[in-house]
């Protein structure tokens, strides 16, 4: 398993104001991260697990699956997880012209501020596509891209067994981003042997800090908490 493959390797050299893959390895710090839900059949057993172990998350959220399952990010924000998003409807994000994309982002920005009060969250692209354009409107505006350091694979949606084996010997280290998703059952399967056994070893799992705050007039990133739905 190549657990950094060269796309992101490359992505991973570029400077963090434009994409960032680490978290602080300063401590005992990973990452996990959790892309394409909340979905209404896995994610609550997911969040079971990271109550369980006390583990904080971040979950890089489809719009429109955000509207499905409204209980679902609240609980996310109610439990300690960030907030992240990932476009409204999870397209292809290279057939899109740069004003589609900003569309898919801005909306989805606002329906999750509606739970976190923050008013621009850290942005994962779908499938992780690179766009020079958008990382350079970004940029302009003192924002990053978030991708990972480190694939657990699940999408693959193979045996857990063997994907546990994979990450058993090429374990991740402190600050590693670790990429998963919850529209599927493969990451809780294998958090449930793995999380016991990182914890052992002394990491703690955390969220994801905000993305970069922007200082200059006339926007904000992070609102007054006011419009949370409850
Ligand atoms: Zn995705």
């Amino acid at each position: 398993m190549k657990l950094l493959p060269g796309r992101m390797q490359v992505l991973g050299w570029l400077p963090d104001a434009l994409v960032s893959v680490r978290g602080d390895d300063r401590g005992r710090a990973l990452y996990l991260t959790f892309d394409d839900g909340p979905h209404g059949g896995c994610t609550p057993a997911l969040l079971d697990l990271l109550r369980a172990y006390r583990a904080c998350a971040s979950f890089f959220l489809v719009g429109r699956n955000v509207e499905r399952h409204p209980e679902l990010v609240q609980r996310m924000v109610d439990e300690g997880h960030r907030l992240g998003n990932h476009s409204y409807t999870h397209p292809q994000f290279g057939r899109l012209s740069l004003a589609q994309q900003l569309e898919e982002i801005d909306v989805t920005d606002r329906l999750l501020a509606r739970f976190d009060g923050v008013r621009r969250h850290r942005f994962r692209p779908p499938r992780g596509v690179f766009s020079l354009g958008l990382t350079a409107h970004f940029a302009a505006r003192r924002r990053n891209l978030t991708y990972w350091s480190y694939n657990s694979m699940d999408y693959q949606r193979g045996d857990p067994v063997e994907f546990i084996a994979r990450m058993r010997a090429a374990p991740p280290k402190a600050g590693e981003v670790i990429l998963m998703h919850d529209d599927g059952d493969c990451a809780i399967r294998m958090l449930e042997t793995l999380l016991g056994e990182w914890q052992a070893a002394g990491f703690q799992f955390c969220a994801l800090p905000h993305a970069r705050q922007t200082h200059a007039a006339p926007e904000q990133d992070v609102a007054v908490r006011s419009a949370n739905p409850g």
